[in-house]
């Protein structure tokens, strides 16, 4: 977003805008509201979209014949990889479906690089001092957590319009062999939709690094998930590692979690060969293979690539007018105040609003005071704090439309309430 700039007013003028922020946010505590904006979850029209996905029809065999209600194929289905072998950049030989989650993955993904040593390494991660990975900041929730829960370091990378400030990261990774991997969600950024330039992506892709099993985690969550017509277009990490002699870099994730259902789709895999291989390894040992029939479910109704996006269309046009109902409201409450800017993304799933330095806090408890809830501030940051405590992630596809434009109307009056106390004392300090 646009930096934030205090309006010139007078103390007079600030004080007449915070008493009747004051008398409004009165007004919205009295209407005992019960609003959820807090988690990026399609709404329950979205998941009806796929509804056929669970009417599986015709022979429970694979192209090539195979049973698939027996156990084995570790791989997953070929005709399933080879739908998203385009949009997730990967090969069909090197990406792999597994199960319902792509955040199980990446959680595998380091306990297989804690417990056994990666192709390139030298020794297993629970056998050094100390790993760290570098979080783009504001990220993702669910990534920093992994990283908490397995005693990884973070270390907060600023994100750029064109993503994570790669003068940094090559600073890092160069003169750090503690610094193992990097957190990056490169098309519509978990939470303010940035898309990775190619000039990123390169970088990602050639710079030199201290540790010589150095992994980027390709969270590619949200590929296809375009609000536009004009479908956003990354660099192909996996071709340019390959091409700068780092073949063994890029761990990519992706699933069809906010495709067809969050909590019964298909979640995918991709890397080099030898990330394959090592991989699979250490998958066999953990499963016989994974749920064929549910891949095959998703193969019959989402047919091929461009059943694919014309289903992604679909999704578009549920959740488009609740992202520009969004941006509407934002634009007519506090455009021009100097209280807050916005990320207007062209996909995924959230908006990032910035406030004044040292309010997001103050106006998420204001929030759930009027009964509207929010993902908690600081939570696009490592150990949930945002030295700024100015990013607040809205998430705008769950509610239906009515209580996301009451939502979103009464955040807004949380804001003027917050940013001008904080104009005020700041006057006054
Ligand atoms: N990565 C990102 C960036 C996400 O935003 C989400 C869901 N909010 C996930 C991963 C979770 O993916 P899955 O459902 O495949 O585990």
């Amino acid at each position: 977003g646009t930096p934030v700039n205090a309006p010139a007013s007078t103390v007079e003028e600030l004080t007449t805008q915070r008493d009747r922020a004051q008398q409004d946010h009165a007004a919205l505590v009295a209407r005992g509201l019960k609003l959820d904006l807090t988690r990026g979850k399609p709404s329950p029209r979205q998941l009806d979209l796929a509804d056929d996905l669970v009417d599986l029809q015709g022979p429970l065999t694979s192209a090539a014949g195979t049973d698939l209600r027996n156990y084995g194929g570790l791989q997953g289905l070929p005709e399933l990889r080879a739908i998203f072998s385009d949009e997730l950049q990967v090969p069909v030989e090197q990406l792999l479906a597994a199960g319902n989650s792509s955040l199980e993955l990446m959680h595998d993904a380091l306990v297989f690089a804690q417990l056994g040593t990666l192709p390139g390494g030298q020794r297993r991660w629970v056998d050094e001092p100390e790993i760290a990975f570098l979080c783009p900041v504001p990220g993702y929730d669910r990534h920093f957590a992994l990283c908490e829960r397995f005693g990884i370091k973070m270390i907060q990378v600023p994100m750029t319009p064109d993503g994570p400030d790669m003068d940094v990261v090559e600073r890092l990774v160069a003169e750090d062999p503690k610094v193992k991997g990097i957190w990056c969600v490169p098309k519509y950024s978990n939470p303010d939709g940035t898309v990775y330039s190619d000039e990123t992506v390169r970088r990602l892709a050639a710079m030199p690094t201290a540790a010589p099993d150095f992994r980027i985690f390709w969270d590619n969550a949200y590929a296809v998930h375009h609000l536009t017509d004009e479908a956003a277009e990354i660099a192909d990490l996996l071709a340019l590692c390959a091409e700068h002699g780092n073949a063994d870099r890029a761990f990519v994730f992706g699933s069809t979690s906010k495709i067809t259902f969050a909590g019964g789709g298909v979640a995918f895999f991709g890397s080099s060969p030898a990330n394959i291989e090592w991989w699979q390894a250490a998958t066999a040992k953990r499963s016989i293979g994974p749920d064929k029939i549910n891949q095959l479910r998703h193969v019959r109704f989402l047919r091929d690539a461009e059943g694919l996006r014309e289903h992604m269309r679909k999704h578009a046009a549920l959740i488009r007018p609740k992202f520009d109902a969004v941006d509407k409201i934002l634009t007519a409450e506090l455009d021009g105040t100097g209280l807050a800017s916005w990320t207007k993304p062209a996909g995924g799933y959230f908006i990032s609003l910035q406030v004044p330095e040292g309010c997001a806090r103050a106006v998420v408890a204001k929030a759930k005071e009027a009964g509207i809830a929010l993902t908690p501030a600081g939570a696009t940051h490592p150990y949930g704090d945002d030295p700024t405590d100015s990013v607040i992630r809205i998430a705008p596809t769950f509610p239906d439309q009515a209580e996301l434009e009451e939502a979103i109307t009464g955040l807004t009056t949380c804001v003027r309430l917050v940013g001008t106390e904080k104009l005020l004392a700041d006057r006054q300090s």
